[in-house]
């Protein structure tokens, strides 16, 4: 076991603050990283200040962080994939059993006994695992990516979880060159769903309350962009849709969108709104759609994911930040006021 620096927060209404942590010496299987960047997710935040108490609870103190970029510092005598000085990444999962069906089927991500990268039970050191607000980590190589080189890093973190989170739904409903793709809310995922979408080759529509995001989302690759709460707008493109991806995590009218797609279209859902959605059986019905819903991806995916993002040269729009900044940033997200997430310069930890 060591110790690294990390950020934590010691209960749902406590700052994040320095503190350090233990890690655990690698074994034969494990790859050690240091931390160059982390992206800020929202889950990060729910968890922090103990929001999905119902399904999630949070066990304090909280070390948040799942969209990890480092460098390998040091591998196990059966390491195979990396190797010290190999740029690495790190999504939302860290461990699973690897011999159920899910796991067999490459869904590790579908795991029952699948472990988080933050506050699931760590069964090398006891008590929960910490994420990547921390200047390392010790993963077992079947959970450490290989990131292209051509990728910046602090770019590339948030495709750990944004990326593969709007990657994946796309492949499982077959977006490809000359479909047209929806994408509701252009916010953290909705912006990485309109590069991907774009770079699959889909007419990429974007679906914004806000006019004055228009010529942004046409920067990111969308062909169009419709303000939502004009009907007439959206009437246009009544019954045109292959698929949309909605990432509105707020109460919002999904037959609004479902109405969009054509027969056999799929409307997936990727954000959370905290309540029921009321969804329309008539509109499934009618032109045989579906409504469906995804979690990030399985790990073999998530290789094709940056793969994918190294060949299209795709990475998050990020705004770099010392985690000296991390509770400004996270009252600023509560505000939707980033473009488009946030990533934390892990070197800031080092001067502390
Ligand atoms: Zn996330
Ligand atoms: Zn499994």
């Amino acid at each position: 076991m060591f110790k690294a620096k990390a950020y934590s927060a010691a209960s749902a209404i406590s700052p994040l603050a320095l503190t350090t942590i233990p890690r655990r010496d690698g074994t034969e299987n494990d790859v050690q990283i240091e931390i160059l960047f982390c992206g800020i997710c929202h889950s990060d935040l729910h968890s922090v200040r103990n929001e999905w108490s119902e399904f999630m609870p949070t066990q304090y103190p909280i070390v948040p962080g799942h969209e990890i970029v480092g460098r390998v510092t040091q591998v196990g005598s059966a390491v195979t994939k990396f190797k010290p000085g190999d740029l690495a990444a790190v999504g939302c999962m860290v461990d699973s059993d690897g011999t159920c069906p899910e796991c067999r089927a490459g869904f590790e991500n579908f795991c029952p006994n699948m472990v988080l990268t933050f506050n699931s039970p760590d069964k090398h050191l006891g008590a929960v695992t910490y994420g990547g607000y921390s200047e390392s980590i010790v993963v077992d190589q079947r959970f450490v990516l290989r990131v292209p080189s051509n990728l910046k890093p602090a770019g590339t973190a948030p495709l750990l979880c944004a990326g593969i989170t709007t990657y994946s739904p796309m492949r499982r409903w077959g977006v490809t060159n000359g479909k047209k793709v929806g994408v509701v809310g252009l916010g953290g995922l909705g912006h990485m769903a309109v590069k991907l979408a774009h770079a699959f080759g889909a007419h990429v529509v974007v679906f914004t309350t806000s006019p004055n995001k228009k010529e942004d989302a046409i920067r990111l690759g969308a062909d169009e962009v419709v303000i939502s709460r004009n009907a007439d707008e959206m009437q246009k493109h009544a019954e045109s849709f292959d698929f949309i991806l909605d990432a509105v995590s707020a109460d919002h009218d999904i037959n609004a969108y479902i109405s969009l797609l054509h027969r056999d279209g799929n409307l997936t859902i990727v954000g959370a709104p905290p309540k029921p959605l009321g969804v329309s059986a008539f509109a499934l019905i009618m032109r045989r759609r579906s409504f469906s819903g995804s979690n990030i991806g399985g790990i073999a995916e998530t290789q094709e994911m940056l793969d994918f993002c190294g060949k299209h040269n795709i990475t998050a729009d990020v705004e770099v930040i010392p985690i000296q900044k991390v509770n400004e940033a996270y009252e600023r997200l509560l505000k939707s006021d980033v473009k488009y997430r946030f990533s934390i310069d892990m070197a800031s930890l080092k001067s502390e």
